[in-house]
């Protein structure tokens, strides 16, 4: 799922590459991506592209005359920049990947698109981002928040640290890749309790917070071209990286299953060596 530092850097191509662009014509072919219906599609005609900006993991193309056209892209959506399309044609709606395809003036666009069968990308046409409801109820900016405002927030929910981080409400822009990296980089068990956090415990969470996303934000803007096609992200120590050596200490990676996602983990470098219980391992035993 593209988090905040992928989002960031396709925000970053937009605003390089279709700023200044009007465009021609928005076709849905996935009906059930967009989640509005007024304005419609056609509103976005002939509108200029002013800006290209992020909420949490929300891009928004921001259109002149208080136009947002604000995508969430799930977990298997993406962008892709075309120079060119290879018909005129408006898209047939129905079956195949693409879910929205934006023409351009200049004969560029993007197509938003969507792997898999699970269809979870959502558009939304607005006049003001705050009418998408997951927008509105954001936390602060994982990149953004202060110390202060950072602690505030995580001990203001008190439950694991590792579903605290990836809850938009309490924090917005981290999800289950970097949320790992995140606590790999503060030395912290995924289990640790948020409200029992020591304040030099809290620091160094800030603190890695702040390094892993600005890296990964880095990484993924200056790798643009292969960011743009969705190549697997670089850089990563931990996060899907179940059986391999930890680059900080040599430990075994390993991970805990939930039904439908995983976590991954250094034991050395976050619970004193010890593995944390597998739910569905410790399930099969039982
Ligand atoms: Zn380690």
């Amino acid at each position: 799922m593209p988090e905040l530092p992928e989002v960031e850097a396709l925000g970053a191509y937009l605003r390089d590459r279709a700023v200044g662009r009007r465009v021609e014509r928005v076709e849905i072919t996935a009906i059930s991506a967009l989640k509005t219906y007024d304005p419609p599609p056609t509103a976005a005609t002939g509108r200029m592209v002013v800006d290209a900006a992020r909420h949490g993991k929300f891009l928004d193309v921001v259109l002149d005359g208080d136009l947002h056209l604000v995508v969430h892209l799930a977990r298997a959506g993406w962008l892709h920049y075309r120079e060119s399309f290879a018909s005129a044609a408006p898209l047939k709606p129905g079956k195949g990947p693409i879910a929205v395809r934006v023409r351009l003036d200049d004969g560029s666009g993007f197509d938003l698109t969507e792997a898999g069968t699970q269809k979870k990308l959502a558009a939304y046409l607005v006049t003001d981002p705050a009418q998408v409801p997951g927008v509105a109820k954001l936390g602060p900016d994982a990149l953004a928040a202060d110390l202060a405002t950072f602690a505030d927030r995580i001990r203001g929910r008190r439950g694991q640290i590792k579903g605290i981080l990836t809850d938009q409400s309490v924090l917005s822009g981290i999800g289950n890749a970097y949320s790992d990296e995140i606590l790999h980089a503060a030395k912290l068990s995924p289990f640790a309790i948020s409200s029992r956090l020591t304040d030099s415990q809290m620091a160094v969470l800030h603190e890695a917070t702040r390094e892993v996303l600005t890296d990964a934000v880095s990484r993924s803007v200056g790798q643009r071209a292969a960011t743009l096609k969705g190549e697997k992200r670089s850089g990563l120590k931990v996060h899907a990286r179940t059986g391999l050596p930890c680059p900080v200490c040599g430990d075994t990676v390993r991970e805990v299953s939930f039904a439908d996602s995983s976590l991954q983990y250094c034991p050395t470098c976050q619970t004193g060596g010890k593995p944390l219980a597998d739910r569905r391992l410790s399930r099969l035993v039982r």
